[in-house]
């Protein structure tokens, strides 16, 4: 059996090429871990977050919507228990002078060249470990004052449960019901690293599901089976995404049981989201804190009480790596080596490039035409420029699942080809029927053909 042909040095450098990543701020040397999309990496990841807002709200009645702000009132952090607890444990080396987590050592790597992991030689002089605090602060206003400390929010969670009340209110929701955010979050990591699969500034997809207590449990388990279909059904290969539980003493301070989805990176298993039974730890928290009541009161039976918490969190940039890694393939046509996302074709950047076969006689006029109409149902590319074999290896890089060649026999009888980028077979359609045709292949179910014909 061929083996997998990624590594993180070959995506990373197709993320340049191809426009889906690159380095921030790169003309003044570039700053560590931040990392600006491109075209393509915009359109992938819209398409991850659309992906799962569907799932969460387009395929569900129970969850609704809600975008809250990243800096908050700073006393959100107090009863969070961010402000005294969200810390990594840190050394610094007298030698070297650099910094790690010291529950990282085995994964970092020293000053030193050839490099060691810290710790490993003589002349490494660890400090003792001392907590981190991972929340990046900054002051509101323009005097820097008692109360103006505020921090760059570390999860979106939060402002949902600041919102739960108002939700009760206007949403006519009852337990069980979720709550659901995407957005940006802020860690001041010790070591990121690992191109966009840990960085300081990312974005997350959170849910926070609000459910009677004694039915906790069993939405736990809900929700750990739907996460992982989530990802199973875009494409990722069953073989490398596994749900691991955490160990007791892994266990946040508020959770009772939590499992992480894993995928196999080239780095390793690692997670790609966390799923968390948190009780009520949150609500009763910023109730203690706020001084208000926050809590479900049934209006008929006059039964009250603090929901329980199950919360999906996933990483939006996570997950767009783990379907970068899991898509990247290499292959042969006609002796030629060719580079190919087999990415599903729901999350593929765009789903069909309309290619002339030649500039002339009436072709690049009928594609721009084609073109026009396709665009108003899917994302749609046209490209005239270059020969045809190089036109249909830029669209394989960046994952295209069909092209549309229009040739002299389009001009005769109004068909044109679609060609397939992983079977490479050709299907010649009615121009009129191009659109439905397209569509219904969206929809179809699909499973990675990566490694299938090795
Ligand atoms: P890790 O153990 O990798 O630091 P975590 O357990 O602290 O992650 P959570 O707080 O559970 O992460 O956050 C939920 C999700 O947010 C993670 O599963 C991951 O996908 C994403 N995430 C967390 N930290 C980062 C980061 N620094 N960069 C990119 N994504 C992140």
């Amino acid at each position: 059996m061929a083996t997998d042909p990624v590594t993180m040095d070959k995506l990373v450098s197709l993320a340049k090429r191809r426009g889906f990543v690159f380095q921030s701020s790169e003309i003044y040397g570039g700053i560590s871990s931040s990392y600006d999309y491109g075209h393509y990496g915009v359109l992938l990841k819209n398409n991850v977050k659309g992906l799962w807002w569907r799932a969460m709200l387009q395929e569900r009645d129970d969850i609704v919507a809600l975008d809250s702000a990243i800096i908050q009132h700073p006393q959100t952090w107090v009863a969070s228990g961010h402000l005294a607890g969200f810390t990594d444990p840190l050394v610094d080396c007298r030698t070297c002078k650099l910094r790690f987590r010291a529950d990282h050592l085995d994964v970092s790597a020293c000053g030193r060249k050839p490099s060691k992991h810290p710790g490993e030689t003589p002349d490494c002089d660890l400090t003792e470990a001392r907590d981190f605090n991972l929340m990046f602060e900054t002051t509101v206003g323009a005097v820097k004052e008692e109360g103006s400390t505020v921090y760059l929010r570390p999860e979106t969670a939060q402002g949902i449960f600041l919102n739960f009340k108002n939700y009760l209110q206007f949403s006519r929701k009852k337990p069980p019901f979720g709550i659901a955010q995407i957005g940006k979050s802020f860690r001041n990591e010790i070591t990121p690293g690992n191109f966009i699969f840990r960085t300081r500034e990312f974005e997350q997809m959170e849910m926070e599901f609000f459910v009677p207590p004694p039915e906790a449990q069993q939405w736990f388990e809900h929700w750990l089976t739907q996460r992982r279909d989530w990802y199973l059904r875009l494409g990722i290969r069953a073989d490398h995404l596994r749900l691991r539980p955490h160990a007791e003493d892994e266990l946040s301070h508020y959770s009772s049981a939590t499992s992480d989805v894993e995928y196999l990176f080239p780095i390793g298993w690692q997670e790609l989201e966390g799923v968390a039974n948190r009780g009520d730890f949150d609500l009763t928290q910023h109730a203690k804190h706020s001084g208000q009541k926050l809590e479900y009161v049934d209006t008929a039976s006059g039964e009250r009480y603090v929901p329980h918490v199950v919360e999906p969190a996933a990483g939006a940039d996570r997950a767009m790596l783990a379907f970068l890694v899991d898509a990247y393939d290499e292959d042969e046509i006609g002796g030629e080596a060719r580079t190919v996302l087999r990415l599903h074709p729901q999350l593929a950047p765009v789903k069909v490039a309309v290619l002339p076969l030649v500039r002339k006689d009436g072709q690049p006029e009928l594609a721009q035409k084609i073109h026009h109409d396709l665009r108003e149902r899917m994302q749609t590319e046209i490209d005239s420029s270059g020969a045809i074999g190089r036109r249909y290896r830029r669209q394989d890089e960046i994952g295209t699942p069909w092209a549309v060649t229009v040739d002299h026999q389009s001009l005769e009888d109004e068909t044109v080809t679609i060609r397939d980028r992983d079977s490479l077979e050709q299907q010649r359609v009615p121009i009129a029927q191009l659109a439905d045709e397209l569509e219904s292949r969206l929809r179809q179910p699909w499973t990675s053909p990566k490694l299938l014909s090795a």
